[in-house]
């Protein structure tokens, strides 16, 4: 299915052909509809000289999780097909049209997240998910999914797996940068439902969605190399670190009837004691300051970024470094 590109190879089926050592970009379908330009995204694979893994990387599926776009162009950008082993597909922009308007959702105003595997008669969600699941991922033996917080959160740099499974906890170590959050994901979700069907998979979460923040963008790169190089695709002289894993975390939250003006006082990765103060939420109407503390001693891996907050709002997100 792998239908146009520029120079595009074909072979009989009308599927793009990408020879050993070779670069190629290309889009999926290619259609010209009123419908197709918005499932349509982008494929940059690398086939490696030698044999290996197939990795794919995904990014923005999540529209306005911009950072996951640089940091999958530049991996892409950065390897070597004639010195790789395997073939490394990414798919730089997977819900194109959010990337493009900093949209998180679909047109369709659905989560891509929770649509896969997909299905080839459902809604535009649906559609895609199937097209990408079936297409692209499922014969792929690894994954790694790119994002960042989401709405007005941002993440410290953070690997997300089922630690139950040991090849994918391997995985998430040999990222070599941010920390392990175990947990399965949510029913629909890529990395879920890749798992289910045999890729070893992992998330990549790190800073705020809407704007480029090159640290995270930096960190990014070096983490999806680390993995590269687990997997021996790329050699290298130098073994990177192990991500640790968080123990247990929690979320601090606005209490009932504390909403209001909201400013933090403390960054991600602060290592905050029991009690700290954290951050205020002001009642602009009755001039009420309410303080947020700490509950426990602990990590911040997630917070709001200021903003106007209800009761229950997520606030931080506090976990324990073993
Ligand atoms: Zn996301």
């Amino acid at each position: 299915m792998f239908r146009s590109g520029c120079g595009a190879t074909l072979n009989n089926e009308g599927k793009q052909v990408v020879a050993p050592g070779e670069k190629k970009k290309f889009t999926y379908l290619g259609e010209r509809t009123f419908e197709g330009a918005f499932v349509d995204f982008a494929v940059f694979a690398a086939r490696g000289v030698k044999p290996g893994p197939t990795l794919r990387v995904t990014s923005a599926i999540h529209g306005d999780e911009v950072n996951s776009v640089e940091i999958a162009r530049r991996v892409f950008a950065g390897v070597d097909a004639q010195a790789l082993a395997g073939t490394l597909i990414v798919l730089p922009a997977v819900n194109s049209s959010g990337f493009r308007t900093a949209n998180r959702y679909l047109p369709d105003r659905r989560d891509l997240n929770r649509s896969f595997p997909g299905s080839a008669n459902g809604s535009l969600a649906s559609i895609l998910a199937k097209a990408e699941f079936s297409g692209v991922i499922r014969d792929c033996t690894h994954l790694i999914d790119l994002h960042t917080g989401s709405n007005l959160r941002t993440n410290y740099p953070q690997i997300r797996v089922d630690i139950e499974h040991p090849g994918a906890l391997d995985m998430a170590r040999s990222f070599g940068v941010g920390i392990i959050v175990p947990g399965g994901g949510p029913q629909g979700s890529l990395r879920r439902e890749a798992l289910d069907a045999g890729v070893v998979s992992i998330i990549y979460e790190a800073g705020p969605p809407y704007i480029f923040v090159e640290d995270e963008i930096e960190r990014g790169t070096y983490g999806v190399r680390n993995v590269m190089i687990h997997l021996g695709m790329v050699v290298s002289k130098v073994q990177p670190e192990q991500s640790k894993i968080l123990g247990k975390s929690h979320w601090i939250r606005v209490p009932r009837g504390q909403g209001g003006i909201y400013i933090p006082l403390v960054k991600l990765g602060d290592v905050v004691t029991e009690g700290q103060l954290l951050g205020t939420v002001t009642d602009p109407v009755t001039d009420q300051a309410n303080e947020i503390r700490a509950t426990d001693a602990g990590l911040v891996v997630g917070m709001a970024l200021s903003q106007v907050v209800l009761s229950g709002y997520g606030l931080f997100h506090v976990g324990e470094v073993k």
